[in-house]
């Protein structure tokens, strides 16, 4: 640490991301990478961007966020395009998270959660699994927390029911529960259809699995358009042009192409 660091962050462990080693390997698992690449169709679109690199990309993804909203049925202002999920999860956590406004997650879930809790200052409520490594729904019935988990969780895959989770939305209605389906292609259900229905519902996608484009960092964030408001409004207080032109052009490529 530099005597320039702020001490805000003195105590900070940053996140650790996985390995990536620099010599080829077929299959990599430590980071959940697909060893395929992405269609034909994504890497045209990815070139036909090069000639116009000069000029600066949509900030409002307007076209990606049209695709998406046909593809996840929604309004396009009940979703938010950003550069990897990891975004809409910083975005989330300093839109919904303070001092005063805990945080909720598993003792195992994804890394990134707790880091992001220290950054910003918010108050971690660890919660154990169950011996099976389950999560209980009961655990964050009724807590008046923001609440985040990944669903399948990770690393453990196990899942909850979107119905289990809805309940557990209707029992912090004045809190933000924030469910991460990085794995949900994968083989699970998703709580995307509910978002209509429980206005704390925020469900957050990601390109980087399913659709084998971690390189290209490409995720959503879909809820009720005033939570996306205000996650809009964090974007725009932070990094405005975060989903660059190329990965825009490749995501459209990627809804037209679901079948690859
Ligand atoms: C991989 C992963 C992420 C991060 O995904 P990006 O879209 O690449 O930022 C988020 N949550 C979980 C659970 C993951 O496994």
């Amino acid at each position: 640490m530099s005597r320039f660091f702020s001490a805000r962050h003195a105590s900070l462990v940053p996140y650790t991301p996985g390995e990536q080693p620099q010599i080829p390997i077929t299959a990599k698992l430590n980071t959940n990478e697909s060893p395929y690449p992405p269609s034909e169709g994504v890497a045209r679109a990815i070139t036909g961007e090069i000639g116009k690199l000069q000029l600066y990309n949509d900030p409002e993804c307007t076209a990606l966020r049209k695709a998406a909203a046909k593809y996840y049925g929604v309004a396009p202002d009940e979703l938010l395009a950003v550069n990897g999920s990891d975004d809409a999860l910083l975005f989330a956590f300093i839109a919904f998270g303070d001092r005063d406004r805990p945080m909720a997650f598993p003792d195992l879930t994804y890394g990134f959660y707790s880091v992001y809790a220290d950054f910003l200052h918010i108050p971690a409520h660890v919660i154990p699994l169950r011996e099976d490594f389950s999560i209980d729904p009961e655990d964050y019935m009724g807590l008046g927390e923001n609440v985040v988990f990944a669903n399948p969780n990770a690393p453990t895959g196990r899942a909850l029911a979107p119905g289990e989770i809805g309940r557990i939305a209707a029992s912090n209605p004045d809190r933000v529960v924030i469910v991460d389906e990085a794995y949900v292609d994968f083989g699970w259900e998703s709580c995307v259809p509910l978002t209509r229905e429980y206005d704390n519902l925020l469900v957050v996608q990601t390109f980087s699995k399913s659709r084998s484009m971690a390189g290209a960092r490409l995720g959503f964030a879909i809820g009720n358009r005033e939570l996306i408001r205000d996650m809009n409004t964090v974007k725009y207080s932070t990094d405005p042009y975060n989903v660059n032109r190329m990965t825009q052009a490749a995501g459209i490529a990627a809804f037209a192409e679901n079948d690859y």
